[in-house]
């Protein structure tokens, strides 16, 4: 194409989402979607909204952010609560928040949305190596002022930093906006939402998708400061003023509200994670430590692409990535039990 608007096209260069397969008999380990189904309460909550669908929702979504400020013990002008997931935040925090003359920092390997963004709203970046055992580095991640962005456990990897190193990089990057993608947290990490109290140029994002079983929903929320959430609104405000519909406001609050489902689920999934590792360490494997609902793992004598393509011949999909660095890993997402037992059960017959 030579036509001036080509280069606009080349410039843009999508995410492409795990498989969604139609097939029902599959098991599916392949987007990090949680096995259980959501809380109960929010069928009665979602119900309840459908005769006032005929009305917008509230911009704010008020309901909500009391839920959150309720649960996570924080005030509602530190929340921020968006719609079409996470993901959408993080949009709005790298066109609003992350674009800067320096480039932002983030890790080498990581959330892959993260350069598509850059793309989308040209921002220049630069990755962060890990280190030899696939950690974040963060001592590497000094900077005057400009951005950050890193996942905390971090994705594919599943590994966590400790609180006091995310402290530490808070005191030695004053100037900088500090964004923590805490997409997996819940399973069995600490969060970085206390520190928000302490320190304006932090803020953390968390999702509805993974340990609250609501990836259909798409709702995820943002806290920090007060300056970096009207930053967040007025990003919102230009863009949806309705990020979230009805009967999303309804269920997420209900879903929130549940703490006893959230609690069992998501012990549940750890209890599972910790049992698969180390049936996959007795097949050989090399696990990497996670703090999340999925296992990143290879086989030293065999072939990451070819174990992908063989399970999914037996109807069993995982995610498998093209980047050298990690192509011989697979990513497991924690299944169900007998998921899981499906899974070593098929590992063990074709290793
Ligand atoms: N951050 C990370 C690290 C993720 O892996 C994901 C899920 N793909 C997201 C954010 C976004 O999840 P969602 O849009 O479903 O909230």
């Amino acid at each position: 194409m030579s036509r001036y608007w080509s280069s606009l096209i080349d410039r843009l260069t999508p995410y492409i989402p795990g498989e969604q397969p139609k097939q029902q008999n599959v098991i599916k380990l392949n987007t990090n979607e949680n096995p259980y189904p959501p809380s109960p309460m929010i069928k009665e909550a979602m119900i309840g909204e459908m005769d006032r669908l005929r009305l917008y929702p509230d911009p704010n979504a008020d309901i909500l952010k009391d839920a959150i400020s309720k649960v996570y013990e924080v005030s509602r002008e530190n929340i921020f609560v968006g719609g079409n997931g996470s993901d959408e935040i993080l949009a709005h925090i790298f066109h609003g928040l992350l674009k800067h003359d320096l480039p932002i920092l983030f890790p080498e390997i990581t959330y892959s949305f993260y350069p598509v963004y850059c793309a989308l709203y040209d921002i220049t970046f630069e990755k962060i190596p890990l280190d030899g055992s696939f950690q974040i580095r963060l001592g590497d991640y000094i900077r005057p002022n400009g951005g950050i962005i890193f996942p905390n456990p971090n994705a594919p990897t599943g590994c966590i930093r400790p609180i006091e190193e995310i402290e530490n990089l808070l005191k030695q990057n004053p100037d900088s906006i500090v964004v923590v993608d805490e997409a997996y947290i819940d399973f069995g990490g600490e969060s970085a939402i206390p520190l928000t109290k302490k320190y304006e140029n932090l803020l953390v994002v968390q999702t509805l998708s993974k340990s609250r079983s609501l990836a259909g929903l798409r709702v995820g929320f943002a806290i920090g400061s007060l300056p970096l959430i009207e930053a967040l609104e007025r990003v919102k405000n230009s863009f949806n003023s309705y990020p979230l519909d009805r009967l999303a406001i309804a269920g997420a609050t209900a879903s929130i509200l549940d703490r006893n489902h959230f609690e069992k689920t998501r012990q549940k999934i750890i209890e599972t994670r910790e049992q698969l590792s180390k049936k996959l360490e007795n097949l050989g494997f090399f696990v990497l430590p996670s703090k999340t609902n999925f296992l990143f793992a290879r086989h030293p004598e065999h072939d990451g692409k070819r174990l992908h393509q063989m399970l999914r011949d037996k109807g069993i999909l995982v995610r498998h990535f093209t980047d050298p660095k990690i192509n011989q890993y697979l990513r497991i997402t924690i299944g169900t039990e007998e998921e899981c037992e499906i899974l070593t059960k098929t590992l063990s017959s074709i290793l």
